[in-house]
């Protein structure tokens, strides 16, 4: 993949994965690397494009857990992932296909944080965000 071309991520990719500090077990090592230059492009690559998929995207491709293009999670199958990802993006009053650079997803971000979704995320405790909630409880 080029520098320049456009990520194309789920809206909870986009939302939570720069915020992730839990490890996913068992998901190879393709997968790791994939959510490793995620997290390294929202930290460093401002003008970078990134565009909200509806559906899976260039994570889950790498995810064993993707079966037949759906996400076949046992903690979330598609269905409930695409909600999830519908949930977040409204509270970010974006659209699916919107597409801004890092920088313009990290400001968005920055005024919504936490998302009402956070206190009833079953990840809280593997995310900075959730973790933050936790500890002000
Ligand atoms: S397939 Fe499911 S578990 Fe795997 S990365 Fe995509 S959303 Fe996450
Ligand atoms: S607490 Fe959950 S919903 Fe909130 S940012 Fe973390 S992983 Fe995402």
């Amino acid at each position: 993949m080029s520098n320049s071309a456009i990520m194309r991520l789920r809206a909870h990719h986009v939302c939570c994965m720069p915020f992730w500090t839990g490890a996913m077990e068992g998901r190879g090592s393709r997968f790791e690397e994939k959510e490793a230059a995620i997290k390294a492009l929202f930290r460093s690559a401002a003008d970078r494009l990134v565009a909200v998929t509806e559906g899976v995207d260039e994570l889950c491709s790498e995810c064993p857990l993707c079966v037949d293009g759906r996400c076949a999670s046992p903690d979330g199958d598609e269905d409930a992932v695409r909600k999830w990802d519908t949930i977040l993006l409204s509270e970010l009053s974006v659209d699916f296909n919107t597409r801004l650079t890092c920088r313009q997803w990290r400001d968005l971000i920055e005024l919504k944080l936490p998302y009402k979704l956070c206190r009833r995320c079953r990840w809280q405790s593997r995310c900075r965000v959730g973790s933050s909630l936790k500890s002000a409880d």
